[in-house]
């Protein structure tokens, strides 16, 4: 069992009042919080080691590579990665999709062929396929859910055909927390002969990620969604693939020799890793995830879980409350609306009580169409929360209720 009371030791904001009241942290799937070990690790690297990686001589400067090759080799285990050239460092989620949709792009995608993603897509997963569209004349389709917030496979079957060349899909949505059929999905687009990308980013914190037994070609996650830090996270791609892909962004690092002739390209990982890296932050991700390794992600999961069914069968009790998202695999997200109150007055007033929640479009703009819905409310769970935090949000949402006489 996860020992709650422990984790919330190593994060100190935990403490931290708002507006005087203890702070409720229900935002997590925007960032989640990081503990003291990743802050004492990164503060250590700035005040004693910090200098620049891959190319000094000097002892800091081999202090620093040999920290952030460790974190590469943290990556690889925690994921399941068969080898640490598979294990790129970007900036986050946003910037491994987009590496990937350009340079998979340029490798693979011509004229006529379809990419395909979903209709619960984060915009990050949306539009720099749209980009790549519009660059080579492909056609991006749209798999839809149904109301529940469930992928609807049948016609993800019947627009898997042989012009599609990658799917991208959510492990977990960040509107609905539906933990869609990933491993399935990918078993039926390879069987047309289209690759996979995975947008781990809700799910890296909340769900064990095995990139071998998924069998995904690329996996991308945010540092900052999994206690880490922000501007640092990871794509994963399968060694055979990425050697076939053009590098992205051109610049030191990435390359072997520069002659104005002709430049070739280094090997991986660091061909996709041009100019200076966030060095420190990618000290701070690999301690990020050696703490949650140590409690263990499925542990860290299955309490999420039970906290899940108890947010959501406390606010079914609010009348006029609806949640969006009653998917049968489900996972740390519940986004909702009262029936007659805006989504941002719900969010300024919760706020006002020491509640942080996320409101607006979530960065999802189709799922919030599908509903008809201008915005929804998100409370985003993560392992350091408790019963007791939900039963404050819930007295919070009646108290809003009250206060606006709906
Ligand atoms: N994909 C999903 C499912 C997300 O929830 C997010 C962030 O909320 C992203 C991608 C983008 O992550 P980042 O902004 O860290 O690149």
């Amino acid at each position: 069992m996860v020992d709650v009371e422990k984790i919330r030791a190593d994060f100190p904001i935990l403490e931290e009042k708002v507006y005087g009241k203890l702070l409720v942290y229900l935002d997590n799937g925007a960032t989640a919080q990081r503990p003291l070990p990743v802050v004492d690790r990164m503060t250590e690297y700035y005040l004693k080691y910090n200098s620049n990686v891959h190319r000094g001589v000097h002892y800091l400067s081999n202090k620093c590579t040999d920290a952030n090759e460790e974190a590469r080799r943290e990556v690889q285990h925690f994921i399941h990665a068969a080898s640490e050239k598979e294990v790129i460092f970007t900036r986050g989620t946003t910037e491994a999709i987009n590496l990937v949709a350009y340079a998979f792009g340029e490798a693979f995608v011509g004229e006529g062929d379809e990419i395909l993603v979903t209709e619960m897509e984060h915009h990050a997963n949306i539009v720099p396929w749209q980009m790549l569209c519009e660059r080579k004349k492909a056609v991006l389709k749209v798999v839809p859910f149904d109301d529940k917030g469930e992928l609807q496979l049948d016609i993800y079957e019947k627009l898997l055909t042989e012009r599609v060349k990658l799917v991208g899909v959510a492990y977990v949505s960040n509107v609905l927390g539906t933990v869609n059929p990933v491993r399935e999905m990918i078993a039926r687009a390879h069987a047309v002969g289209a690759k996979v990308l995975v947008d781990a980013a809700q799910a890296i914190a909340h769900l064990p990620v095995d990139v071998q037994e998924l069998d995904c070609d690329f996996l991308a996650f945010s540092g900052h969604k999994v206690y880490g830090p922000t501007g640092v996270g990871v794509l994963y791609g399968k060694e055979k693939l990425l050697e076939q892909m053009p590098p992205w962004q051109g610049g030191g690092e990435m390359i072997r020799e520069v002659r104005f002739e002709k430049t070739t390209y280094n090997e991986l990982p660091f061909k996709f890793e041009a100019g200076t890296p966030d060095f420190i932050g990618i000290v701070g991700l690999g301690e990020a995830l050696k703490y949650i390794g140590k409690i263990g992600v499925a542990e860290a999961g299955r309490y999420e879980e039970e906290l899940l069914h108890y947010a959501q069968e406390q606010m079914r009790q609010i009348p006029r409350l609806r949640i969006f998202g009653e998917a049968r695999q489900k996972a740390s997200v519940i986004s909702f609306q009262i029936d007659g109150i805006h989504h941002f007055d719900l969010g300024t007033l919760l706020d006002q009580m020491g509640i942080a929640v996320r409101t607006g479009q979530l960065c999802a703009e189709p799922v919030m169409q599908h509903y008809g819905m201008t915005g929804m409310v998100r409370a985003s769970l993560a392992m350091y929360n408790t019963k007791a935090e939900i039963d404050k949000l819930c007295e919070g949402l009646r108290k809003v209720e009250k206060m606006l006489n709906v």
